[in-house]
């Protein structure tokens, strides 16, 4: 069998992983990136958020991405009937970008995996990862490629950045069910043939058609928008008779007073797809020679666009660690890796659940609008979740239930 040696062996050429890729190799070190299917490929998470632009400049793929005029992402709307809220990422609180892209993702993670290349990266595409053995932090990984040979690589550290393929907590046993409630969701591409003019056609935005179930569309500059339903796995289940995914999203469609003629009669450019019980969680996220990144550790939920996000901050981070280990530094991974993106996963998990109890759309589509608290939610969904001197971060446990229940109060009162 071929033997192949490397410092750090990275599996999957998502975001992930490609960023992982980037900054090691940047910094000296010898990586390769296996990656299970031929890109482009299809994946979901097509709305980012403005944190990941500092990892996509720091690991030097931005100019690859800046050039593919993707459709900027300003903000985002949320609809809830007649009531809109939008959010302006420039008018947030603190530092950060104010803007990203709404993408195609198979577009976008091509043009990151040809940029990595381009790089001078060994990437290899339909070789997937099958089994790994762990002598201490050395490893050995079997791979098998598109033409069936198996091949064995040698590293001394693994980043898994698989994604839902989840190598690692498959194989060792380190998958843990998520603190979520089970939600699912159906999604397609469109053409979008009756696209307004100007922001109203490009507008990222949120259509709540229930205080659990809401509806994605995301506007692409190639003319397609993608459509979502998200919902608890019941109602998703309960839209077709028959379990068929497009009657599910052409019924879903028919419950958006905001959007169903803009979208009631397109064409669906692929059978929808359905992902269901999206929620991921892990035991732990590193071990002795490996790190889990991105969805191979902790996937929330779509509603505030934060999976892309975690998974370039972890990946960025790991690469990080690691170059720094392999320089002879002790890391505390626990400290340094777990606790710092448990952080951030904390705060989204709060925004989250409080989404869907509906206390967030009660702070959202409050009128008048405060400004000071807009500008630190917004802080929050453009990505910057560590941010200690955003209350909105640092108390995120309780300020957003405790403001929600002062203004149904209020509300109370003036009945
Ligand atoms: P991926 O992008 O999934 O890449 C993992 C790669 O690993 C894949 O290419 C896969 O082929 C490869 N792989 C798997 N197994 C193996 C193996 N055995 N060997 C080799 N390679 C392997 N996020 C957002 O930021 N914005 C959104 O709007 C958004 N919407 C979402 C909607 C839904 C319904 C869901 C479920 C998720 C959404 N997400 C969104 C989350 C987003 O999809 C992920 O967080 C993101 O793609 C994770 O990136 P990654 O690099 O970790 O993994």
């Amino acid at each position: 069998m071929t033997q192949e040696f490397v410092d750090v062996l990275i599996i999957g050429a998502g975001p992930s992983g490609c960023v992982s890729a980037s900054y090691l190799h940047n910094n000296g070190t010898k990586v390769k990136v296996v990656e299970k299917t031929k890109f482009p490929r299809l994946v979901v998470g097509e709305s980012l958020i403005p944190r990941v632009m500092d990892h996509f400049d720091e690991a030097g793929l931005f100019p690859a991405l800046d050039a593919m005029n993707f459709e900027k992402k300003l903000g985002a709307r949320f609809i809830r009937g007649e009531e809109i809220c939008v959010f302006d990422f420039s008018k947030k609180f603190g530092e950060g970008w104010d803007w990203t892209w709404q993408v195609p993702r198979a577009d976008f993670d091509n043009t990151l995996a040809q940029e990595v290349i381009r790089k001078g990266i060994d990437l290899e595409f339909e070789s997937e990862v099958l089994a790994v053995e762990f002598n201490g932090s050395d490893s050995i990984t079997t791979v098998k490629d598109k033409d069936g040979n198996m091949k064995e690589i040698h590293a001394k550290f693994i980043i898994d950045s698989s994604g839902y393929g989840r190598v690692l907590p498959r194989l060792l046993d380190l998958d843990t069910p998520s603190k979520l409630d089970p939600h699912s969701s159906i999604f397609t591409h469109v053409k979008d043939i009756n696209r307004p003019e100007g922001e109203e056609g490009t507008l990222i935005s949120f259509d709540i058609l229930e205080t659990e179930v809401w509806l994605w569309v995301i506007p692409f500059s190639n003319g397609n928008t993608s459509l979502g339903v998200v919902g608890p796995t019941s109602f998703i289940n309960s839209l077709s008779e028959n379990k068929d995914n497009a009657e599910a999203l052409k019924n879903a469609i028919q419950l958006s007073d905001y959007y169903i003629k803009r979208f009631g009669g397109v064409e669906f450019l692929f059978e929808p797809v359905k992902l269901e019980n999206y929620s991921r969680s892990v035991k732990k996220m590193y071990g002795d020679g490996f790190a889990l990144t991105g969805n191979s550790s902790e996937f929330l939920d779509p509603v505030f666009s934060s999976g892309v996000a975690f998974a370039t901050e972890s990946g960025m981070l790991s690469a990080k660690l690691i170059h720094r280990q392999l320089n002879g530094e002790k890391i505390d991974w626990e400290v340094e890796f777990t606790e710092y993106m448990r952080r951030g996963i904390g705060v989204f998990t709060t925004y989250v659940k409080e989404w869907y109890t509906g206390n967030l759309q009660t702070l959202f589509f409050h009128q008048p609008e405060n400004p000071d608290v807009k500008e630190k939610i917004c802080a929050v969904l453009a990505g910057y979740v560590w941010n200690q001197d955003n209350p909105f971060v640092k108390k995120h446990d309780n300020v957003i239930k405790n403001m929600a229940h002062m203004i149904q109060l209020e509300k109370e009162q003036a009945k």
